[in-house]
């Protein structure tokens, strides 16, 4: 079977590495970004546990890998803006292992590296046809305005982010929800005086800031606060008074790692990313089960318990095991569907209802909630239940083979 993997972001580079050496399979890989330009990855992010798990099971050598090159999460600690503590979790009480602390960058040159061989890099997927066979043909614009063809593909996957152009382009443009919030992203590279390590979060209202330190001395700080309607967001909104306004608590100082980051956050507004919150309808596959879609191509999520990243990393991983069994286009596209759909339409409804304390809902008692039964159980399925190639009903697999 000939396979193009369109995008080698997280998805895709799990993808195509799953499927190194499995017989009867050709895998190409296109990527929009020319060589090195990582320009998409300057902030940094947290993994989930069951990405880990996902990892351990279907890929160990990409678990040692991107564990090398971050920081474990252990502990959620949520807190309100005047220090006041609502939730302080071990993840080891809900998890088998704890989740990772990462920069984008290192995440994408730790994915990356193991299939570099099989990337076509500065092809942006534009266009789509058909061979007389009956194959999907890709068409690419490469970065001095060239179109190219690679031929005609029995499996096409869709691992091209968000704004999936293969996506668009079998199914139509998703029709996407608006949450009417405003999400930024910082990172300092420089926190020598930073005074927290693991992942907290800490509330104003409905506003949050998010943050936890990755490595190479940096700190990731992400903040949310509501903005109604489907309208940019307002240049006023973009400036440190603002910012420092929504953050700060009314009539008590802000506690140390508060005051800390909205000093930071007032020193580098340039560097900040804006961007508004939107979930995308769910799909699988389409085009007859000729074109597959995996990570946010399939599911954009909210990001509110970092589970974007981490559904991508199980879809890439448990795809590729179920790949390699050389069934025909369609019929893969559909078991890839039973497995994935119902464990993403899970991580969803979990995300959604987390998001609870930045849509409105009491931040104290929202907060609280979290760190009792059944927000718990909930958080344990989430976190332990992938399954290994021995429950998909897949002989185990060594990384050689
Ligand atoms: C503000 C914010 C914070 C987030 N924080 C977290 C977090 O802490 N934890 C977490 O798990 N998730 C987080 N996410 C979600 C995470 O960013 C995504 O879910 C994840 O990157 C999806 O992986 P992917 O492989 O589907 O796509 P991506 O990693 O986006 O990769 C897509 C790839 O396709 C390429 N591409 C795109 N279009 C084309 C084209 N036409 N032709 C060829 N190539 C193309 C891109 O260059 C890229 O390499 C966050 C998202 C946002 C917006």
């Amino acid at each position: 079977m000939r396979i193009g993997i369109i995008g080698s972001g997280v998805a895709g580079s799990l993808l195509a590495e799953g499927l190194l050496g499995a017989s009867g399979q050709e895998v190409t890989v296109f990527e929009r970004a020319a060589a090195g330009d990582h320009a998409e990855a300057g902030t940094g992010l947290n993994l989930g546990p069951n990405a880990l798990k996902a990892l351990r099971l279907h890929a160990p050598a990409r678990h040692g890998a991107v564990r090398a090159v971050s920081l474990p999460w252990h502990r959620w600690r949520a807190d309100l803006t005047d220090g006041t503590p609502l939730l302080d979790l071990d993840l080891m009480e809900v998890a088998e292992e704890p989740g990772l602390r990462i920069r984008w960058s290192e995440l994408y040159r730790a994915l990356r590296a193991p299939v570099s061989h099989l990337t076509r890099q500065g092809h942006a997927m534009e266009a789509l046809e058909e061979d007389a066979a009956g194959r999907l043909v890709p068409v690419f614009r490469t970065p001095d305005g060239t179109l190219l063809r690679h031929g005609g593909f029995d499996l096409l996957v869709g691992a091209d982010g968000r704004y999936s152009r293969l996506r668009a382009l079998t199914d139509g443009e998703p029709v996407p929800e608006h949450l009417g919030l405003c999400i930024w992203r910082l990172l300092v590279s420089e926190a020598t005086n930073c005074p927290f390590d693991d992942y907290g979060q800490w509330f104003q209202g409905s506003n949050r800031l998010l943050a936890f330190r990755v490595p190479g001395n940096a700190v990731y700080i992400a903040g949310t606060f509501q903005l109604g309607g489907e309208v940019p967001i307002p240049p006023e909104a973009r400036t440190a008074a603002f910012q420092r306004a929504l953050f700060t608590p009314r009539g008590a100082p802000p506690c140390p790692a508060v005051a800390w980051m909205l000093d930071r956050i007032a020193a580098d507004i340039p560097g900040i990313h804006w961007a508004r919150t939107q979930e995308a309808p769910m799909l699988r596959h389409a085009a007859g089960g000729r074109a597959l879609f995996l990570g946010d191509a399939a599911q954009a999520m909210v990001p509110t318990l970092g589970q974007g990243a981490t559904q991508a990393i199980e879809d890439g991983t448990i795809a590729a095991s179920l790949l390699r069994t050389g069934e025909d286009a369609a019929a893969v596209a559909a078991t890839v569907a039973s497995w994935r759909d119902p464990r993403v339409d899970f991580a969803r409804r979990i995300s959604r209802a987390a998001s609870d304390t930045i849509l409105g809902a009491d931040p104290v008692e929202g907060t609280r909630r979290k760190g009792r039964e059944p927000f718990l159980g909930e958080l344990r399925r989430l976190y332990t239940e992938v399954p290994g190639p021995e429950e998909l009903g897949l002989p185990a697999r060594t990384e050689a083979a």
